[in-house]
């Protein structure tokens, strides 16, 4: 089913990277510019985030001796610093995710960079070190994203959803390596109903919405994939939720032969395996078009 399997450390059977966005309030600010503040109910929800669920996650990860990836954007690292500093104690890695969760979509080059960098320097204030990965809020990998990465000697990205497994990102500048996700494992679909975001889906029961997560690391398991999940402090660390997902982390645990990693370790990996051949992985040339695609009258086939 995979056509260019990895192999993975120690024989393990696939990877595992728990991924949290710990976006808290960040982007509420910016949709709400003028009562964002106002607004209690909505922001204590998103504060859950910082100030209840991630201690409870880092807790969990302690007692399962794991250490994860935490995408954080950097206004919460200004905003939050002691529960980044707990990730960073806790020996976890702390990963670039714009600064007020700003979708590089909406903006141009110079401002991408701009803030691409300011969240470096803030990373690199509260870990001392610069950061190696990245993921777009919401996902709005730009044109211009990959290109900025390489040139700020990032080492990942992890906003696309190309493949099962790592692959590289090509551009005139360099290469990247994407560690990709996708949204179906993402926890928004599954438990988030926010009015202040006019997000209407329905929330199911923990123990339903765990299951797509598990069905995921199920088939990874069996073909050698990367699972990788894109979830939210202030959603999945909700206490039933976190019960649920808690167990679902045993259950891959138990398995015995699973290599759970922070995210740079395993592009750190794959990279080595690339380099001493046991692993070639598919690439992607970006830009994917130069010329816009349209129905010009040309284009037609008759
Ligand atoms: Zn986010």
């Amino acid at each position: 089913m995979i056509k260019n399997p990895i192999p993975w450390p120690d024989g393990a059977k696939c990877a595992v990277a728990i991924t949290f966005d710990m976006d808290a309030d960040s982007q509420f600010h910016l949709e709400n510019p003028t009562d964002a503040i106002g607004r209690v109910s909505a922001l204590s929800m998103m504060r859950y985030g910082p100030e209840v669920a991630v201690p409870r996650i880092l807790e969990t990860y302690k007692q399962l001796d794991l250490q994860q990836t935490f995408f954080v954007p950097a206004w919460c690292i200004e905003n939050y610093p002691s529960v980044v500093k707990a990730m960073v104690d806790g020996g976890h890695e702390v990963a670039h995710h714009g600064y007020l969760h700003e979708s590089p979509l909406a903006a141009s080059r110079k401002e991408e960079h701009y803030w691409l960098q300011h969240g470096i320097k803030t990373i690199e204030n509260i870990t001392g070190r610069r950061p190696k990965g990245w993921r777009a809020p919401l996902y709005h990998f730009s044109g211009n994203s990959a290109d900025l990465l390489i040139e700020e000697g990032f080492l990942y990205d992890s906003s696309l959803m190309g493949d099962d497994i790592p692959y590289v990102l090509k551009t005139d500048k360099g290469e990247l390596m994407e560690l990709p996700c996708h949204n179906g494992m993402d926890d928004w679909p599954q438990f988030a109903q926010f009015a202040d975001f006019d997000y209407w889906m329905p929330i199911k029961a923990p123990s339903k919405g765990v299951e797509i997560f598990r069905e995921e690391f199920d088939v990874m398991y069996k073909y050698g994939g990367l699972w990788v999940s894109v979830w939210h402090p202030f959603v999945t660390g909700r206490l039933a939720n976190w019960d649920k997902i808690a167990q679902l982390i045993e259950y891959m645990k138990a398995k015995g032969d699973v290599w759970f990693a922070k995210m740079e370790d395993i592009a750190l990996y794959v990279r080595k395996c690339i380099d001493d051949g046991s692993y070639t992985p598919r690439t992607d040339k970006l830009p994917y078009y130069i010329n816009r695609v349209s129905l010009t009258p040309e284009n037609k086939s008759n």
